[in-house]
């Protein structure tokens, strides 16, 4: 790459990393944005930044849930990573295998029963999460199902529940997924087991100090009234 002076007729090496092959696929895309070197995706062919990036991301997926899981009763960093889990997107092994980059052992760091570690795996399956969601079942009084990300949401979106109802449930399981997510990375990159009373008590802190910070809303006095132990 030094010795050429042009990135587009440059050719990914196949020795190269896995980042610098995808940067070098997307070239194929963006050169396709261009007719008789006139950027086509602005009427005036003004080169528009977010129009190429949104171009780059492609149709991104709607949470059809939204409603259940969207609001301020959930941690925006308990958000995050329901969204990424959503799409399917979070780094668990399976995917890093997909994408092409080396993984020593596929097996589920949480359990050691040489499970492939999957998101379904992770969220539902994992002998490792079945203490957390119990123990936070038995504080809600609802008991959470074992199901992954997706079928997860929709049975939340699906209860009789009033919907304030319904938002601290998730509240609560979207806790659950991000601790359980985390635990996995502790194991895997700082050799940290964490102890899932831990990380039942962080969870019952966390979704008690979110509901803290919005104590005068209407919103949190409804909890309030539904979940007596608030
Ligand atoms: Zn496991």
């Amino acid at each position: 790459m030094r010795t050429e002076s042009n990135i587009w007729q440059h050719k990914a090496p196949a020795d190269c990393s896995w980042y610098w092959k995808k940067l070098h696929s997307l070239k194929g895309l963006m050169e396709s944005w261009y007719q008789n070197r006139e950027y086509t995706l602005t009427p005036n062919g003004a080169y528009s930044m977010t129009k190429s990036y949104n171009m780059l991301l492609g149709e991104q997926v709607r949470m059809q849930e939204s409603g259940s899981v969207w609001t301020t009763m959930m941690q925006p960093k308990h958000l995050f990573i329901i969204w990424l889990a959503n799409q399917d997107r979070l780094l668990t092994k399976k995917r890093l295998l997909r994408i092409k980059i080396p993984v020593a052992n596929g097996s589920c760091s949480l359990c050691d029963q040489g499970r492939l570690e999957t998101q379904a795996h992770l969220f539902a399956e994992c002998s490792w999460i079945t203490a957390p969601r119990n123990g936070v079942s038995i504080w809600l009084g609802i008991q959470l199902q074992e199901k992954g990300i997706r079928e997860s949401l929709h049975w939340i979106q699906r209860r009789n529940w009033k919907q304030v109802q319904k938002e601290m449930v998730a509240a609560v399981w979207g806790a659950m997924i991000y601790h359980t997510w985390q635990a996995r990375n502790w194991r895997i990159f700082r050799n940290i087991t964490i102890n899932r009373e831990f990380t039942i008590a962080k969870i019952q802190q966390e979704v008690k100090i979110r509901l803290d910070s919005m104590r005068n809303t209407c919103r949190a006095r409804k909890c309030q009234y539904l979940f007596t132990w608030i």
